[in-house]
Protein backbone atom coordinates (compact mmCIF):
# COMPACT_ATOMS: atom_id res chain seq x y z
CA UNK A 1 0.00 0.00 0.00
CA UNK A 2 0.97 3.62 -0.79
CA UNK A 3 2.16 5.27 2.56
CA UNK A 4 -0.47 7.85 3.19
CA UNK A 5 1.33 11.53 3.09
CA UNK A 6 0.43 14.86 3.70
CA UNK A 7 -0.62 17.18 1.02
CA UNK A 8 2.46 18.77 0.39
CA UNK A 9 4.18 14.75 0.09
CA UNK A 10 7.21 16.08 2.79
CA UNK A 11 5.48 13.88 5.84
CA UNK A 12 4.75 9.91 5.28
CA UNK A 13 1.73 9.62 8.07
CA UNK A 14 3.05 7.08 10.78
CA UNK A 15 -0.74 6.09 11.62
CA UNK A 16 -1.80 2.36 10.97
CA UNK A 17 -5.32 3.28 9.53
CA UNK A 18 -7.01 5.95 8.47
CA UNK A 19 -10.96 5.66 10.01
CA UNK A 20 -13.44 6.84 8.28
CA UNK A 21 -16.93 7.67 10.31
CA UNK A 22 -20.37 8.94 8.71
CA UNK A 23 -22.20 9.95 11.74
CA UNK A 24 -21.35 11.85 15.08
CA UNK A 25 -22.16 8.61 17.04
CA UNK A 26 -19.61 6.81 15.04
CA UNK A 27 -17.19 9.00 15.76
CA UNK A 28 -18.02 8.93 19.34
CA UNK A 29 -17.69 5.24 19.66
CA UNK A 30 -14.41 5.28 17.36
CA UNK A 31 -12.56 8.20 19.42
CA UNK A 32 -14.13 6.47 22.96
CA UNK A 33 -12.57 2.72 21.83
CA UNK A 34 -9.04 3.77 20.50
CA UNK A 35 -6.37 4.24 22.45
CA UNK A 36 -4.35 6.92 20.56
CA UNK A 37 -5.82 8.87 17.08
CA UNK A 38 -5.44 12.16 15.68
CA UNK A 39 -8.00 13.96 13.45
CA UNK A 40 -6.98 14.64 10.19
CA UNK A 41 -8.21 17.85 7.89
CA UNK A 42 -7.33 17.61 4.31
CA UNK A 43 -3.58 17.21 5.11
CA UNK A 44 -2.50 20.95 4.15
CA UNK A 45 0.24 20.99 6.86
CA UNK A 46 3.67 20.59 6.47
CA UNK A 47 4.84 19.45 9.70
CA UNK A 48 3.83 16.29 12.09
CA UNK A 49 1.11 18.51 13.96
CA UNK A 50 -1.79 15.60 12.47
CA UNK A 51 1.02 12.53 12.90
CA UNK A 52 0.01 9.85 15.19
CA UNK A 53 1.00 6.33 15.44
CA UNK A 54 -2.40 4.89 16.15
CA UNK A 55 -5.20 5.53 14.17
CA UNK A 56 -6.24 8.73 11.95
CA UNK A 57 -9.87 9.45 12.00
CA UNK A 58 -10.91 11.89 8.89
CA UNK A 59 -14.36 13.61 9.21
CA UNK A 60 -14.67 14.14 5.41
CA UNK A 61 -17.54 11.49 5.23
CA UNK A 62 -19.28 13.08 7.83
CA UNK A 63 -22.87 13.93 6.90
CA UNK A 64 -22.76 17.97 5.40
CA UNK A 65 -23.61 20.30 7.56
CA UNK A 66 -24.50 24.41 6.48
CA UNK A 67 -27.25 25.61 8.99
CA UNK A 68 -28.11 29.34 8.72
CA UNK A 69 -28.74 31.02 12.14
CA UNK A 70 -32.30 32.29 12.32
CA UNK A 71 -30.58 35.51 12.76
CA UNK A 72 -28.77 34.63 9.38
CA UNK A 73 -25.57 36.14 11.19
CA UNK A 74 -23.96 31.96 12.21
CA UNK A 75 -23.71 29.25 10.14
CA UNK A 76 -23.08 25.81 11.64
CA UNK A 77 -21.16 23.32 9.63
CA UNK A 78 -19.55 19.74 10.27
CA UNK A 79 -16.47 19.02 11.38
CA UNK A 80 -15.35 17.62 7.53
CA UNK A 81 -16.22 20.46 5.07
CA UNK A 82 -13.69 22.47 2.79
CA UNK A 83 -14.01 26.84 2.31
CA UNK A 84 -14.65 26.15 -0.95
CA UNK A 85 -17.89 24.08 -0.51
CA UNK A 86 -19.04 26.03 2.23
CA UNK A 87 -18.59 29.44 0.28
CA UNK A 88 -20.40 28.51 -2.32
CA UNK A 89 -23.28 27.66 -0.48
CA UNK A 90 -22.78 30.63 1.85
CA UNK A 91 -22.88 33.09 -0.87
CA UNK A 92 -25.85 31.70 -2.72
CA UNK A 93 -27.95 31.99 0.73
CA UNK A 94 -26.46 36.05 0.10
CA UNK A 95 -23.76 35.59 3.54
CA UNK A 96 -20.31 35.72 3.56
CA UNK A 97 -17.11 34.76 6.05
CA UNK A 98 -14.88 37.59 6.79
CA UNK A 99 -12.03 36.43 5.06
CA UNK A 100 -10.57 33.18 3.71
CA UNK A 101 -6.64 31.48 3.06
CA UNK A 102 -4.85 32.08 -0.33
CA UNK A 103 -6.56 28.58 -1.78
CA UNK A 104 -10.34 27.24 -0.75
CA UNK A 105 -9.50 23.91 -0.86
CA UNK A 106 -8.34 23.48 3.16
CA UNK A 107 -11.40 21.83 5.54
CA UNK A 108 -12.70 24.86 7.73
CA UNK A 109 -12.30 22.51 11.06
CA UNK A 110 -8.43 22.04 10.02
CA UNK A 111 -7.70 26.02 9.40
CA UNK A 112 -8.73 27.15 12.55
CA UNK A 113 -7.02 24.84 13.75
CA UNK A 114 -4.09 26.59 13.16
CA UNK A 115 -5.03 29.65 12.96
CA UNK A 116 -4.86 29.91 9.21
CA UNK A 117 -5.26 33.28 8.59
CA UNK A 118 -5.72 35.35 5.41
CA UNK A 119 -4.99 39.43 5.33
CA UNK A 120 -6.38 42.14 6.25
CA UNK A 121 -5.18 45.07 8.75
CA UNK A 122 -8.48 44.71 10.38
CA UNK A 123 -9.41 41.37 10.08
CA UNK A 124 -8.80 38.21 12.46
CA UNK A 125 -7.84 35.49 10.89
CA UNK A 126 -10.27 32.64 10.09
CA UNK A 127 -10.07 31.31 13.31
CA UNK A 128 -11.83 34.38 15.25
CA UNK A 129 -15.23 33.86 12.83
CA UNK A 130 -15.62 30.58 15.40
CA UNK A 131 -18.16 31.31 17.78
CA UNK A 132 -18.92 27.39 19.04
CA UNK A 133 -16.90 24.65 19.29
CA UNK A 134 -18.40 21.03 19.23
CA UNK A 135 -16.14 18.18 19.80
CA UNK A 136 -15.91 14.51 21.16
CA UNK A 137 -13.46 14.31 23.64
CA UNK A 138 -11.04 11.54 24.93
CA UNK A 139 -13.79 9.74 26.41
CA UNK A 140 -16.03 10.01 23.69
CA UNK A 141 -18.18 12.89 25.11
CA UNK A 142 -19.74 15.40 22.91
CA UNK A 143 -18.77 18.87 24.97
CA UNK A 144 -19.81 22.21 23.55
CA UNK A 145 -18.50 25.17 23.93
CA UNK A 146 -19.25 28.85 22.80
CA UNK A 147 -17.84 32.43 22.85
CA UNK A 148 -18.43 33.41 26.42
CA UNK A 149 -17.17 30.22 28.20
CA UNK A 150 -14.54 29.52 30.30
CA UNK A 151 -11.71 27.60 28.31
CA UNK A 152 -13.18 28.68 24.66
CA UNK A 153 -10.16 31.08 23.86
CA UNK A 154 -8.05 27.66 23.88
CA UNK A 155 -11.02 25.75 22.39
CA UNK A 156 -10.50 27.20 18.56
CA UNK A 157 -6.72 27.06 17.67
CA UNK A 158 -6.22 24.09 19.77
CA UNK A 159 -4.34 21.86 17.57
CA UNK A 160 -6.64 18.75 17.58
CA UNK A 161 -5.15 18.25 20.97
CA UNK A 162 -8.64 18.34 22.52
CA UNK A 163 -10.63 16.67 20.66
CA UNK A 164 -12.54 15.84 17.18
CA UNK A 165 -14.04 18.90 15.99
CA UNK A 166 -17.25 17.64 14.70
CA UNK A 167 -19.37 20.54 14.05
CA UNK A 168 -18.24 24.50 14.47
CA UNK A 169 -20.50 27.70 14.16
CA UNK A 170 -18.80 30.52 12.73
CA UNK A 171 -19.93 34.41 12.44
CA UNK A 172 -20.86 35.16 8.79
CA UNK A 173 -22.33 38.33 7.43
CA UNK A 174 -23.75 39.78 4.18
CA UNK A 175 -22.73 38.95 0.91
CA UNK A 176 -20.29 41.36 -0.42
CA UNK A 177 -18.28 42.31 -3.95
CA UNK A 178 -14.21 42.81 -4.12
CA UNK A 179 -12.32 43.56 -7.02
CA UNK A 180 -8.97 42.28 -7.37
CA UNK A 181 -5.91 44.31 -9.00
CA UNK A 182 -2.31 43.40 -9.18
CA UNK A 183 0.53 46.18 -8.94
CA UNK A 184 4.37 44.89 -10.12
CA UNK A 185 7.81 45.87 -9.25
CA UNK A 186 7.26 47.83 -6.07
CA UNK A 187 10.34 49.87 -4.96
CA UNK A 188 12.30 48.91 -1.92
CA UNK A 189 11.80 52.58 -0.85
CA UNK A 190 7.96 52.71 -0.96
CA UNK A 191 8.61 49.76 1.11
CA UNK A 192 10.33 51.29 3.94
CA UNK A 193 8.59 54.81 3.58
CA UNK A 194 4.60 53.74 2.96
CA UNK A 195 4.33 50.21 4.59
CA UNK A 196 1.30 51.12 6.64
CA UNK A 197 -0.69 52.98 3.80
CA UNK A 198 0.61 50.15 1.63
CA UNK A 199 -0.91 47.40 3.66
CA UNK A 200 -4.48 49.28 4.65
CA UNK A 201 -4.85 50.18 0.78
CA UNK A 202 -7.69 47.47 0.36
CA UNK A 203 -9.72 44.94 2.06
CA UNK A 204 -7.32 42.35 1.64
CA UNK A 205 -3.60 43.20 0.60
CA UNK A 206 -0.68 40.90 0.08
CA UNK A 207 2.77 41.71 -1.12
CA UNK A 208 4.93 38.99 -2.78
CA UNK A 209 8.76 38.80 -3.49
CA UNK A 210 11.03 36.23 -4.77
CA UNK A 211 13.76 38.76 -2.64
CA UNK A 212 16.16 38.44 -5.71
CA UNK A 213 15.73 41.89 -5.31
CA UNK A 214 14.93 44.66 -2.50
CA UNK A 215 11.94 45.77 -4.64
CA UNK A 216 8.40 43.86 -4.29
CA UNK A 217 7.34 41.53 -7.01
CA UNK A 218 3.94 41.74 -6.71
CA UNK A 219 1.22 43.80 -4.55
CA UNK A 220 -1.87 42.38 -4.83
CA UNK A 221 -5.14 44.65 -3.58
CA UNK A 222 -8.56 42.82 -2.75
CA UNK A 223 -10.91 46.14 -2.70
CA UNK A 224 -14.57 46.41 -2.07
CA UNK A 225 -14.26 50.23 -4.00
CA UNK A 226 -12.86 50.55 -7.53
CA UNK A 227 -8.64 51.88 -7.47
CA UNK A 228 -8.57 53.98 -10.83
CA UNK A 229 -4.58 54.78 -10.60
CA UNK A 230 -2.06 53.18 -12.91
CA UNK A 231 0.51 53.16 -10.15
CA UNK A 232 0.75 52.16 -6.46
CA UNK A 233 3.76 54.39 -4.67
CA UNK A 234 5.47 53.75 -7.45
CA UNK A 235 4.79 50.07 -8.48
CA UNK A 236 2.66 49.68 -11.86
CA UNK A 237 -0.68 47.90 -12.88
CA UNK A 238 -0.74 44.64 -14.26
CA UNK A 239 -1.45 44.23 -18.01
CA UNK A 240 -2.58 40.96 -17.87
CA UNK A 241 -3.86 38.29 -15.08
CA UNK A 242 -0.72 37.04 -13.26
CA UNK A 243 0.27 33.98 -10.75
CA UNK A 244 2.31 34.95 -7.68
CA UNK A 245 5.22 32.85 -9.15
CA UNK A 246 6.42 34.62 -12.29
CA UNK A 247 5.79 32.01 -15.05
CA UNK A 248 3.43 30.09 -13.14
CA UNK A 249 -0.06 29.97 -15.03
CA UNK A 250 -2.36 32.75 -14.29
CA UNK A 251 -5.39 30.98 -14.88
CA UNK A 252 -5.42 28.75 -11.36
CA UNK A 253 -5.58 32.33 -10.16
CA UNK A 254 -8.62 34.46 -8.91
CA UNK A 255 -9.62 36.85 -11.24
CA UNK A 256 -7.68 40.33 -11.61
CA UNK A 257 -7.61 43.65 -13.24
CA UNK A 258 -10.37 45.13 -10.97
CA UNK A 259 -13.41 42.80 -12.07
CA UNK A 260 -15.70 42.74 -9.33
CA UNK A 261 -17.06 39.62 -8.01
CA UNK A 262 -17.97 37.61 -4.94
CA UNK A 263 -15.79 37.54 -1.95
CA UNK A 264 -15.21 34.06 -2.37
CA UNK A 265 -13.53 34.23 -5.87
CA UNK A 266 -11.64 37.09 -4.94
CA UNK A 267 -10.40 36.04 -1.59
CA UNK A 268 -8.46 33.16 -1.70
CA UNK A 269 -5.61 33.80 -4.83
CA UNK A 270 -6.02 30.40 -5.81
CA UNK A 271 -9.51 29.37 -7.91
CA UNK A 272 -11.46 26.19 -6.40
CA UNK A 273 -12.00 24.75 -9.68
CA UNK A 274 -8.06 24.21 -9.97
CA UNK A 275 -7.22 21.13 -7.63
CA UNK A 276 -4.17 21.12 -6.56
CA UNK A 277 -3.69 17.49 -5.71
CA UNK A 278 -0.27 17.80 -4.44
CA UNK A 279 2.36 20.41 -4.01
CA UNK A 280 5.85 20.25 -5.37
CA UNK A 281 6.69 23.12 -2.16
CA UNK A 282 7.20 23.43 1.21
CA UNK A 283 6.13 26.50 3.77
CA UNK A 284 7.12 28.55 6.55
CA UNK A 285 5.32 31.40 8.23
CA UNK A 286 6.71 33.93 10.80
CA UNK A 287 4.06 35.98 12.66
CA UNK A 288 5.60 39.32 14.09
CA UNK A 289 4.08 42.14 16.09
CA UNK A 290 2.87 45.04 12.94
CA UNK A 291 5.02 47.76 14.87
CA UNK A 292 8.14 45.83 14.12
CA UNK A 293 7.07 45.15 10.33
CA UNK A 294 9.55 47.53 8.42
CA UNK A 295 12.53 46.12 10.87
CA UNK A 296 11.47 42.47 9.99
CA UNK A 297 11.07 42.86 6.50
CA UNK A 298 14.95 44.86 6.72
CA UNK A 299 16.10 41.66 8.36
CA UNK A 300 15.18 39.48 6.14
CA UNK A 301 17.00 41.65 3.29
CA UNK A 302 19.69 41.27 5.05
CA UNK A 303 19.92 37.52 3.90
CA UNK A 304 17.67 37.46 0.93
CA UNK A 305 20.18 36.08 -1.29
CA UNK A 306 20.14 32.77 0.95
CA UNK A 307 16.54 33.00 0.76
CA UNK A 308 16.03 33.76 -2.54
CA UNK A 309 18.32 30.29 -3.46
CA UNK A 310 15.82 28.16 -1.93
CA UNK A 311 12.55 29.93 -2.45
CA UNK A 312 9.66 29.99 -4.80
CA UNK A 313 8.07 32.85 -3.22
CA UNK A 314 7.25 35.04 0.30
CA UNK A 315 3.86 36.45 0.73
CA UNK A 316 4.08 39.49 3.37
CA UNK A 317 0.60 39.68 4.71
CA UNK A 318 -2.00 41.35 8.21
CA UNK A 319 -3.76 39.90 10.51
CA UNK A 320 -5.64 41.94 13.41
CA UNK A 321 -5.02 40.88 16.97
CA UNK A 322 -7.41 38.36 18.92
CA UNK A 323 -7.74 36.78 21.84
CA UNK A 324 -7.46 33.00 21.29
CA UNK A 325 -4.49 31.37 23.19
CA UNK A 326 -2.85 29.63 20.95
CA UNK A 327 -2.92 31.90 17.56
CA UNK A 328 -0.08 33.59 16.70
CA UNK A 329 -1.96 36.96 16.69
CA UNK A 330 -2.64 36.32 20.28
CA UNK A 331 -3.10 40.24 21.60
CA UNK A 332 -1.50 41.87 18.83
CA UNK A 333 -1.86 43.19 15.60
CA UNK A 334 0.56 41.12 12.91
CA UNK A 335 2.61 41.31 9.83
CA UNK A 336 3.14 37.44 8.45
CA UNK A 337 5.91 36.89 6.36
CA UNK A 338 5.10 33.39 4.59
CA UNK A 339 7.68 31.51 2.46
CA UNK A 340 6.87 29.22 -0.06
CA UNK A 341 10.16 26.75 -0.22
CA UNK A 342 11.66 24.48 -3.11
CA UNK A 343 10.45 21.09 -2.20
CA UNK A 344 13.72 20.52 -0.66
CA UNK A 345 13.32 19.97 3.21
CA UNK A 346 17.89 19.39 3.69
CA UNK A 347 18.46 22.81 1.86
CA UNK A 348 15.30 24.76 3.01
CA UNK A 349 15.75 23.90 7.21
CA UNK A 350 19.18 25.52 7.49
CA UNK A 351 17.41 29.06 6.13
CA UNK A 352 14.67 28.10 8.19
CA UNK A 353 16.42 28.79 10.99
CA UNK A 354 18.33 31.12 10.10
CA UNK A 355 15.24 33.21 9.91
CA UNK A 356 13.90 32.15 12.98
CA UNK A 357 17.28 33.63 14.23
CA UNK A 358 16.55 36.64 12.66
CA UNK A 359 13.02 37.40 13.46
CA UNK A 360 13.17 36.10 16.98
CA UNK A 361 14.17 39.32 18.72
CA UNK A 362 11.10 40.65 17.12
CA UNK A 363 8.80 38.38 19.11
CA UNK A 364 7.93 35.75 16.05
CA UNK A 365 5.84 33.08 16.42
CA UNK A 366 5.78 30.41 13.72
CA UNK A 367 2.39 29.29 12.15
CA UNK A 368 2.14 25.97 13.76
CA UNK A 369 1.23 24.09 10.48
CA UNK A 370 4.47 24.39 8.78
CA UNK A 371 8.32 23.99 9.33
CA UNK A 372 9.36 25.43 11.68
CA UNK A 373 12.66 24.63 14.36
CA UNK A 374 12.40 26.30 17.62
CA UNK A 375 11.05 24.16 20.36
CA UNK A 376 9.14 24.45 22.91
CA UNK A 377 7.55 27.31 21.40
CA UNK A 378 8.38 30.86 23.11
CA UNK A 379 5.74 33.65 22.89
CA UNK A 380 2.59 32.04 23.51
CA UNK A 381 1.73 33.69 27.19
CA UNK A 382 -1.46 31.45 27.74
CA UNK A 383 0.37 27.84 27.11
CA UNK A 384 0.48 26.94 30.43
CA UNK A 385 -3.41 27.61 30.36
CA UNK A 386 -3.88 25.76 27.04
CA UNK A 387 -1.79 22.74 28.39
CA UNK A 388 -4.05 22.44 31.11
CA UNK A 389 -7.18 22.08 29.25
CA UNK A 390 -5.51 19.36 27.31
CA UNK A 391 -4.71 17.59 30.33
CA UNK A 392 -8.56 18.04 31.47
CA UNK A 393 -10.25 16.93 28.05
CA UNK A 394 -7.21 14.43 27.22
CA UNK A 395 -6.18 13.61 30.84
CA UNK A 396 -4.42 10.12 29.16
CA UNK A 397 -3.11 11.94 25.65
CA UNK A 398 -5.02 9.84 23.58
CA UNK A 399 -4.76 13.16 21.40
CA UNK A 400 -0.95 13.48 21.81
CA UNK A 401 1.77 13.04 19.25
CA UNK A 402 5.51 13.87 19.18
CA UNK A 403 4.81 17.32 17.81
CA UNK A 404 2.44 18.33 20.98
CA UNK A 405 4.31 16.79 23.11
CA UNK A 406 7.74 19.01 21.95
CA UNK A 407 5.32 21.91 22.05
CA UNK A 408 3.16 21.30 25.30
CA UNK A 409 5.95 19.41 27.25
C1 LIG B 1 -1.17 25.25 -0.69
C2 LIG B 1 -1.37 25.68 0.73
C3 LIG B 1 -1.81 26.97 0.99
C4 LIG B 1 -1.98 27.39 2.31
N1 LIG B 1 -2.41 28.68 2.52
C5 LIG B 1 -2.51 29.14 3.79
C6 LIG B 1 -2.91 30.48 4.03
O1 LIG B 1 -3.27 31.22 3.13
N2 LIG B 1 -2.93 30.91 5.32
C7 LIG B 1 -2.55 30.11 6.36
O2 LIG B 1 -2.56 30.57 7.50
N3 LIG B 1 -2.21 28.81 6.16
C8 LIG B 1 -2.19 28.33 4.90
N4 LIG B 1 -1.84 27.02 4.68
C9 LIG B 1 -1.67 26.13 5.84
C10 LIG B 1 -2.98 25.42 6.16
O3 LIG B 1 -4.06 26.31 6.13
C11 LIG B 1 -2.94 24.82 7.57
O4 LIG B 1 -1.89 23.92 7.66
C12 LIG B 1 -4.26 24.14 7.93
O5 LIG B 1 -4.20 23.68 9.26
C13 LIG B 1 -4.59 23.00 7.00
O6 LIG B 1 -5.89 22.53 7.24
P1 LIG B 1 -6.16 20.97 7.01
O7 LIG B 1 -7.63 20.75 7.07
O8 LIG B 1 -5.47 20.50 5.81
O9 LIG B 1 -5.55 20.40 8.34
P2 LIG B 1 -4.55 19.19 8.57
O10 LIG B 1 -3.21 19.57 8.05
O11 LIG B 1 -5.14 17.95 8.07
O12 LIG B 1 -4.53 19.20 10.16
C14 LIG B 1 -4.08 20.33 10.87
C15 LIG B 1 -4.44 20.19 12.34
O13 LIG B 1 -5.84 20.27 12.48
C16 LIG B 1 -6.32 19.15 13.21
N5 LIG B 1 -7.67 18.86 12.72
C17 LIG B 1 -8.10 18.81 11.45
N6 LIG B 1 -9.43 18.55 11.42
C18 LIG B 1 -9.82 18.43 12.71
C19 LIG B 1 -11.07 18.16 13.35
N7 LIG B 1 -12.19 17.99 12.66
N8 LIG B 1 -11.09 18.07 14.70
C20 LIG B 1 -9.97 18.27 15.44
N9 LIG B 1 -8.78 18.54 14.88
C21 LIG B 1 -8.71 18.63 13.54
C22 LIG B 1 -5.32 18.05 12.94
O14 LIG B 1 -5.34 17.09 13.98
C23 LIG B 1 -4.04 18.85 12.95
O15 LIG B 1 -3.63 19.07 14.26
C24 LIG B 1 -1.70 26.53 3.39
C25 LIG B 1 -1.29 25.21 3.12
C26 LIG B 1 -1.14 24.80 1.81
C27 LIG B 1 -0.71 23.40 1.53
Amino acid sequence: MEPLTNWAGNIAFRARQVLRPHSIDEVRDLVATAPKLRVLGSGHSFNRLADTEGDLLSLAGLPRIVEIGPDRRTVRVDGGIRYGELAARLHAEGLALHNMASLPHISVAGAVATATHGSGVRHGNLATAVAGVELVRADGELVSLARGDAGFPGSVAALGALGAVVALTLDVQPTFELRQYVYENLPATSVRDHLDELLADGYSVSLFTRWTSADVDQVWLKRTEPRTGATLFGATLADGPRHPVPGMPAENCTRQGGVPGPWHERLPHFRMEFTPSSGEELQSEWHVPRVHARDALAAVAEIRERVAAVLQVCEVRTIAADDLWLSPNFERDSLALHFTWIADTEAVLPVVADLEQLLGPFGARPHLGKIFTTAPIDGYPRLADFTALVDRFDPAGKFRNEFLDRLLG
